[in-house]
Parts: C-alpha cells; structure tokens; sequence
C-alpha cells in the first residue's frame, strides 16, 4: 500500500518536509560519499556577497548552478560543491561609510582605519544566514559550512602569491597613466566600472583665443568642454593632414580648421590665406592662464596630433597633458612635462592662485568669467554629452594622470584570445561577441585601488627605491600581524637586500576582482596546503553567473590563470540574462517592482519558482516575471503531474495492485513506454548540452501524454485493476521521477519515495539510461496520427456544442495509406475517445461534401443567350460529384440543349463545396473529420443513462465513499431518465459499482437536462 496523496496537496508544505527528510537522512552528502573514487566533474562557486538580501536574480543563479552539478551526480561523477563568500571591495565600503554618514575619504581616517575595516568585515556577512537559508530551501546544495571567504588571512596570502608570480615574470608594474577617477571616493576605476555610469549632463562649451607670439592680433582659436583644465593647458594640438585658415573677424585674425570655419566664425569671416596642420607645429602662443610655465621645450606650441578630428570644435585642440589619454600620450611624445595640479579629493592645488582648493568642477563659471574678463573668451555655449559618472556614488569622473599598479594583461593578449576559444559558451555567440570583443580591446589591469578595504598589495619599497614583492605571510618576519588587512599590515617594516634600509608597504589595496579571480587556488589556501586539492578539482568542467560577468569574474578567472598557469580556469560557461518584471522594466526598489524570493517560495514553492527559471524561455534571453508567471508553472505542469500521480496511487491502493507482476501490456502501454524512451533520450542529450529548456520542455510534453492521452484512455483498466496498466504507470512515475530530480527535485523526492523508495532519495539514484529495445518509432507515429483525429472530432463536437457524454452514430476521417493505417491500427480508442459507435474512412476532404454546380452566368450568358434557363437545368441535373472532380482535374463535361452537344469548362461552372447534411466537420491542413450528428431514441438513451451515471459518481463522492467501495443503489424520478437507465441497466450498476438497482425513487433529487433524478445510495 502506498501513502494516501492528498489531490490539494500544498507544495511549499510538501517541500519542507523534503527537506527535514533531506536533513534527517544526509542526503547531499551521502550522494557525494557515494560517488567517492567516480570521474570528477568540477564546478565552482562564483562568490556572492552577503552584505545585502539575496534577490530573485540570486535564486536564478543559484538554480542554475544547482541543476548540473545534480544531474552529472545521478550520471555517475563525484561532485563536490564548495561555497565561497566575496568579502572586499567598495561596494561594501560605500555600504559601510552610508552606515556610519561618511561622505568624503579623509572621514574614514579620521574615524580610525582599524575600526572601519572591522565594520565591513562584520557587514560582508551581515545577511549570510538568510543566504544560506534562502540556498536550503531552493534545494541548492551547496557546502556552506565549508565556504571559502576572500577575507580569511589564507585566502589573503594565496592571492599574494599569485601576484609575486606576476612580480616575478615583470608583469607587475607601477605607471604613471590617465585613469577614469572618482575624486569623491578618492580612486581610480577600472574601464568595466566607467562603462556602468554614463549620464547625459549639460556642461559649458568654451572657444578660447590662443594669441600667436610674435604676430599683434592673430590668434589660434581652441575648444574645450572641460574649462577647469584650462588652468593647466600645456600645448595645442592640430592634424597635420587638414587644411586650417587664417580669418578675418573684425579686428582679428583667428586660425581655425577650414572645414569649420562657417560654422565656428559665421559667414562674414574673410579667409586670407590657407594653411597645413603641419605648417602649423612648433608655432609659439601665450597660454590663458599664468600658473604653470614649465612644460618643457615644446610646451605652449602647436603639436601635430592623429586624434584631432573635425567633426566639432574648432580643429585646434587644448591639451593639459594630465586630464586625458590622448593629451597624456601626446605629452610623452614630445616631452611635455607632466603637472597635474588636481589633489585627490578634486581640488585645485596651492599653486593654482585664485583656484586653489577650489573643487574643479565647481570652478567652471568662474574660469570662463576669467576668460572674458581678460579677453580670451570668444564664445560660451552649452554642450549637452554623455559623460561617465562613478557608479556608485554618482560623481562626475575626472580623467586623471596619476601613479597606479598595473598587471600586464597585454603582454598575453594573445593567449587570452586562444584559452577563450576552447571555451564551451553557452550561449555560443558570447565566445566571439562580448567576450571576444572584449579581450580584443583588452588593455592592463589597473590593480590598485587608494581604498582601505581589500587584499594589502603586497609591495614594500625602501627610501632609494628598491621594490620587494611579499608572496607569503614567512616573508613578513618573525612576527607577522594576525589581521593580514590594513591598517596592520603597513606597521610591517622590512629590510632590503641591496642597500639595507627600511621597506614600507606602498599604500593601496588591489581590485577585488583579483580576488575572485584567484578562488580556483586561494579557496584551498594553494599552494601552501592542500595542492592535490587544487591539482583535482582544476580547472572547472562548469560555471554559471549572469552575462555582464564576461567582464567581470568570467574575465579575472581567464586572467588569473593564464598568467599564472597558462591555461583557462574553466571549460563551459552558462549565462544567464536580466531579470525584469512583467512590463520589462528593470526591478528597483524606487520601482516597487521588486520580487522578493521568498514571496515566491511561500506562495508557488522552490519547484516552481527553479522550473519557471529552466523551462519558461533559454535563461540568456532574460525574464519578465512576477509571483503570478511562476504560478503558471505550477498549473501547467506540477499539477498535471500531482494529479496522475495521485490517481495512481489512489486505483492502485483501492486494487491493492501488486507490482512486479506486468501481465500482458496492450498497445497504449507499449506506446507510452516507447515515449518514455524517446524523453529519456532527449533528456540526457539537452542535459549533456546545459540545456535545461529543451530537456524541461520533453519531460513536460511526456508528462501531457501520460495524463491527457495514456491514463485518460486507460481509465477503466486502471478500474478493473489491469496489472499491465499499473505496471506501466507506476514504471513511468518513476522514471519521471528520475528524470526531474535535478530539476525539480522536491516533487521529484515525493514521488520516488512513495512509489518505489529503494534508496533513502531520488538523488541517490542514477539518471534513467534509454531502454532502445522499448522503443517502436512507427509506433509512435501511428498513436500520433490517432490522436490528431480525436483532437479534431473532439473540436468537432464542441463546435456543435454536443455534450461528450452523448453517443454520435459515426466519424468519418479523411485518410490514406499510412495515415490511415495508423489510426485504423487505434480505431476502438477513436471510437471511444470521440464516444461514436463506429469510425470510417474516406481518402480526400471532398468526400466530406457535396458539390453545388451552378452555371456561371457571365461566362455561358453570350454563349447560350435565351437558352439560359435549359443550360441552368441541365448543370443542376449532372451528377455533382463526377462532375466536379472532371472540372477539378481540368476536364469537361457535356450537356445537351435542344439536340445539341455543348461542352463545359471549370471556368464555366462554379463550385461550392456544401458540408454533408447533418454532419459537423472540423480541418485541420489536409486533416478532417465529421461527426455525424444525428440522434436517434437509442443513441438519446445511452447519453441519459451515461448522465445518470456521473450523477450518482457525483452523489458516491458527496457521501464521501472510497472508490472501491460497491454500493445499493435506487433512482427515481423522470420517467425518461428511468427508462433509459434501465435499458442500461447493467452498465449502470458497473459503472456505478452497485450491487444492487432498483428503481421505486428514493434519496436526494438532482437535475439532469431539467429533468428530476432522486438518487439514494448506501454502502453495501
Ligand atoms: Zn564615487
Ligand atoms: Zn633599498
């Protein structure tokens, strides 16, 4: 006997007795134990952080990195999952400074570095709790007991031992570039930070005289939407290949590039000559402002540059050499020496005069005002622009020249390109779409951050200069710190080697992207311990986070190890696509879109919310969603499951059925075996592929046959107790069962525990092999064909709006050859299933018609003229159906008026096909059927007494009488229904499991078409 199924079964209820099951029995780590000494599959855990709720783009994650590792288990490989928790960076910085109303850097100083550091080393696991909570109950297995932190002083030296091999092989390197940098939060970002915070702002557009040395009123005439860089404007610059003019405007003469010159200076201005960018350089000029004169031989003359362009502006480019890539470089070029007169938190320097400790950005219309009031200024305007702002805090970036640290990544651009390429990407486009135009544009890694929270970087310098970089906590000395963080670590003082001075860490933290690179090793503290750990499980067979990751953890894992070892840390990677809520908007708190996961958990459950995310669309294409669209999925798929499940069990317990003994299986019990094979094919092969869509959407389809089409028809087998029939369904709940696991692994548990329960959980299984001796392909093809004829005759019949319950005469389907065959093999279940007493054949969709010929008067009117009416007689007197398949086949026909013979063309003649008379027919492309409509006493009868008999179904289930429970049975009332029940008398007494029918009307009355039926019944 199996355990009763409850039919309203509540699934968050059922899943969270799962999981004390799961618990009680240890099942995660029995079915690791289990495959002990199997081939490894390896995946690894790309770290979250846990300073924040997880969210529903974390469930989907999550779900994704849970379903692989489950299903390569049940496919016989040892699986281990290590959790891992991502603890640095300024995210958690900034999280912290808004706790404690910190809004500039020199705060955190003043408040005390150590005490910082300790607030966000508690916050980086404030919520870690609800994290491993939220992954319990989404089935995710994961070992969080044994998770790894990129904070732990292991972690730490790991990392830094990666970056001595970087040291080592002089691909770490101090420079001395223009960086994107925020002067709020006093660092530098990486170009992946800039890419996220582009805003369209309104900043002033300034045309600047530069007067030409030596020549009264000539003057160069720059453009700059950046006027606080004026201040330190170093040279100009022109393309040496564009013609520029000399024009007269006024009084002046100002030199601009010829194709802007209408534009620039209007349609007065008077050229009076022409002359080359090249011509140009090395011509003198006095700059607009006097703080910084010693640019160096070159400084404040004309340099030709590449990069100026004439598509706005004025073609005369300013250049202060710090505030920008290409000024930088051109400054490095021709010498220019490099004053940057902008401190770190964005204020002027003391030599700057007015300017000084003014915020730059602030001091914008003031130097403009300068600008005129000395009679530089020749125009301001507005200029509307997209420019980058720091994505965190919302200030304007300022390009910046300043010192920072740097990884090489280019000197192995070329190897990053290769390891991409063996690289399974899932979507497959990514490999040479956004990863590969990534890598293509790959420029060093800024690895230094001016921040406090994060891996020290590991680099101690003397006074003279000698640099050393620590690869371990040895190398610190005798007595190393206990916290490897700042502010600790810079109290370490160590000697050099080559003139025997003090060594100083240098200030800066590294990006903690690095970190997370390095988990392949640091995650086992490698190479210090466990290096047979590392060796085993490296690189990983599967990774799974969302897209934009190609330039975050996807890139520093590729990085990382193809510095260090030369190879890609991993083999297939899955992406997964933006979250949205149902409109497509992006979910935001501002919003109150936001769906909160456990919302979902509580209301649809872990299986519905895991089986929404695999099978509702390919999970790079994104989602839009809301708790409702995941209970879709409960209605669509885990209820029709629930319910042959729970019908299963209910005839098998009420037959006391025996499994083990199949008996003789019918065609539908080898049909639906043989689907079983062909779902357990494609499951594997969409599985093998990390597709969880495709796989997800075949069990589904399976699942559809099994209760719409195999129990649907077999109902009464399972009535009458049928071995072969509880076999056969017991046999494909299992395997069902089996082929969800992974998937929906709750459901998939109850299932197996009750119906077979050989091992403590469906996990500890094996994934269902294909059985290819159960599979009949023509088989499936002929149950195919049948059941596309029931789909028609039963659209037939509800097009006539006849009750199913009602008997029909007959079906006529059009079908030939094969076709045919096939639904002939199945005609007692057509029958059956469209309820008709007989089924017939016809070959083409006219035999479901009579063809109507009338003349066509336009074309005979000429011809026959008065004798219109004999030509209308005589074409309603040929016989239609001979006729008209003559004409459709290009023939003619012959009639005779008055003695004469005259022929007939299609074109003559037109022709409507009129349905049959008292038959509803229903197509479908060169499918038909039609049922004939007609009722006669006796089909009447029979369709009472069927309605008697769902009556007294109804009244067995009211009285609340099990299924297998025989009853005595009297009926009274319209003697119609009487009559009709006793015509029927024995099928109604069969179906009606009474043992006893008498009609003398007693018991509770019901309706049936208006008619009174009294039903009374008592268990016998
Ligand atoms: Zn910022
Ligand atoms: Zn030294």
């Amino acid at each position: 006997m199996y355990a009763p199924v409850d039919p309203q079964q509540s699934f968050p209820e059922l899943e969270e007795q799962i999981l004390e099951r799961w618990r009680e029995r240890d099942v995660f780590h029995e079915s690791i134990r289990r495959r002990e000494g199997a081939p490894r599959f390896v995946f690894y855990e790309g770290p979250p952080t846990a300073n924040g709720r997880p969210g529903s783009h974390h469930v989907l994650s999550r779900v994704f990195k849970d379903v692989f590792p489950r299903y390569k288990t049940m496919r016989g490989h040892l699986v281990h999952r290590k959790g891992g928790w991502d603890c640095h960076g300024l995210p958690v910085e900034l999280a912290v400074e808004e706790k404690l109303g910190i809004t500039q850097k020199q705060q955190i100083e003043e408040y005390g570095v150590a005490e910082f550091n300790a607030k966000c080393r508690e916050s980086v696991l404030e919520y870690v709790d609800e994290w491993n909570r939220l992954t319990e109950r989404i089935g995710f297995w994961l070992d969080t007991d044994d998770a790894y932190l990129t904070l732990s002083n292991e972690y730490i030296e790991s990392v830094w031992w990666s970056l001595k091999q970087v040291w080592e092989k002089g691909l770490l390197y101090e420079g001395n570039k223009v960086v994107p940098y925020c002067p709020r939060d006093g660092t530098a970002l990486s170009s992946h930070e800039v890419a996220q915070g582009y805003r369209d702002v309104t900043d002033p557009s300034v045309y600047v005289r530069f007067p030409v040395k030596g020549e009264e009123g000539v003057s160069l005439l720059g453009w700059t939407t950046t006027p606080w860089t004026l201040l330190s404007n170093a040279a100009l610059a022109v393309h040496p290949d564009v013609t520029y003019v000399r024009a007269r405007v006024g009084h002046e003469t100002l030199i601009v590039a010829e194709a802007l010159v209408e534009r620039v200076l209007g349609e007065e201005a008077l050229i009076e000559s022409r002359v080359s960018g090249a011509e140009l350089e090395g011509t003198a000029y006095q700059p607009p402002f006097p703080y910084i004169s010693d640019y160096g031989e070159r400084g404040h003359t004309v340099l030709p540059a590449d990069f100026v362009t004439t598509e706005d502006g004025t073609g005369v480019v300013h250049t202060a050499v710090a505030f920008g890539e290409d000024d930088f470089r051109l400054g490095e070029q021709y010498g220019l020496t490099v004053h940057n007169p902008v401190l770190g938190d964005g204020t002027y320097d003391e030599r700057m005069g007015e300017f000084a400790g003014r915020y730059v950005k602030d001091a914008d219309p003031d130097i403009v005002e300068a600008l005129r009031a000395s009679g530089r200024l020749f125009r301001d305007e507005l200029y509307e622009h997209a420019y980058p702002h720091c994505w965190r805090c919302g200030t304007p970036l300022i390009y910046y020249a300043k010192r920072s640290w740097y990884v090489k990544t280019t000197a192995i651009g070329d190897q990053l390109l290769a390891q991409n390429e063996s690289v399974d990407w899932h979507p497959e486009h990514i490999k040479h779409g956004r990863m590969g135009k990534w890598l293509e544009n790959n420029v060093d890694w800024a690895l230094s951050r001016e921040r406090y929270w994060g891996t020290p970087l590991p680099i101690w310098r003397c006074e003279e200069g000698h640099a050393r970089c620590v690869g371990s906590v040895a190398e610190l000395g005798a007595a190393p710190p206990d916290d490897l963080h700042k502010p600790y670590i810079d109290d370490v003082v160590l000697t050099c080697d080559e003139c025997g001075g003090e060594m100083r860490r240098v200030p800066e933290v590294i990006d903690v992207w690095w970190d997370s690179g390095c988990m392949p090793f640091a995650q086992w503290h490698a190479p210090f311990e466990n290096e047979d750990l590392f060796a085993e499980r490296f690189p990983a067979d599967y990774i799974c986070e969302a897209l934009d990751q190609t330039r975050g953890w996807f890139y520093s894992l590729l990085g990382v190890s193809t510095l260090l070892f030369g190879e890609v840390s991993y083999r297939t990677v899955l992406c997964l696509g933006l979250i949205l809520d149902p409109e497509g908007q992006k979910m935001s708190k501002s919003k109150g879109n936001v769906v909160v996961p456990w919302d979902v958990l509580d209301q649809h459950g872990a299986d519905a919310f895991r089986w929404y995310y695999f099978t509702s669309k390919q999970p790079w294409d994104g989602y839009r969603f809301s708790v409702e669209t995941v209970g879709e999925s409960v209605r669509q798929f885990m209820l029709t499951l629930w319910n042959t499940y729970s019908l299963y069990v209910l005839y098998a317990n009420a037959n006391d059925a025996q499994i083990g003994d199949a008996g003789p299986a019918t065609e539908l019990d080898r049909w639906i075996l043989s689907r079983l094979q062909a779902t357990t094919e494609t499951a594997i092969e969409q599985l093998d592929d990390y597709d969880t869509t495709f796989a997800g959407r075949a069990i589904a389809a399976f699942v559809d046959d099994l209760s719409n089409w195999y129990v649907r028809s077999s109902r009464r087998r399972f009535w009458e107790g049928d071995p072969a029939a509880f076999w056969t369904l017991r046999e494909c709940l299992v395997t069902v069962a089996k082929l969800l696991a992974p998937l929906t692994p709750f459901i998939a548990d109850a299932i197996y525990e009750n119906l077979d329960g050989g091992e403590p959980s469906v996990h500890l299984c094996d994934y269902p092999e294909p059985d290819h001796a159960r599979r009949d392909e023509q088989l499936e093809r002929a149950m195919a064909a049948a059941r596309e004829a029931v789909e028609l005759g039963r659209a037939a019949r509800a097009q006539a709006k006849l009750k199913v319950r009602q008997p029909l005469r007959e079906a006529v389907i059009v079908a030939a050859g094969e076709e045919r065959e096939s639904i002939a093999r199945f005609d007692e279940l057509v029958a059956t299933e469209l309820n008709v007493k007989g089924v017939r054949f016809v070959s083409e969709a006219e035999d479901l018609g009579n063809w109507e010929l009338k003349p066509n008067y336009r074309a005979l009117g000429p011809r026959f003229g008065k004798q219109m009416p004999q030509v209308a007689a005589a074409v309603a007197s040929l016989d239609s159906a001979t006729a008209a398949a003559t004409l459709r086949n290009g023939g003619r026909v012959g009639i005779n008026i008055e003695g004469q013979e005259h022929e007939l063309s299609a074109d003559d003649v037109s022709m409507a096909l009129q349905p049959l008379e008292g038959y509803q027919v229903e197509r479908a492309g060169t499918h038909a059927v039609a049922l004939d409509l007609e009722l006669d006493d006796e089909l009447r009868r029979e369709g009472l007494a069927r309605d008697v008999v769902r009556a007294v179904q109804d009244a067995r289930k009211s009285a609340g009488l099990n299924v297998e429970d025989r009853i005595t049975l009297t009926l009274g009332g319209d003697g119609e229904l009487l009559e009709a029940a006793r015509a029927h008398e024995q099928y109604v007494a069969g179906e009606t499991l009474a043992t006893s029918l008498a009609f003398d009307g007693e018991g509770a009355t019901t309706e049936i078409e208006g008619r009174p039926l009294s039903i009374g019944l008592e268990r016998a």
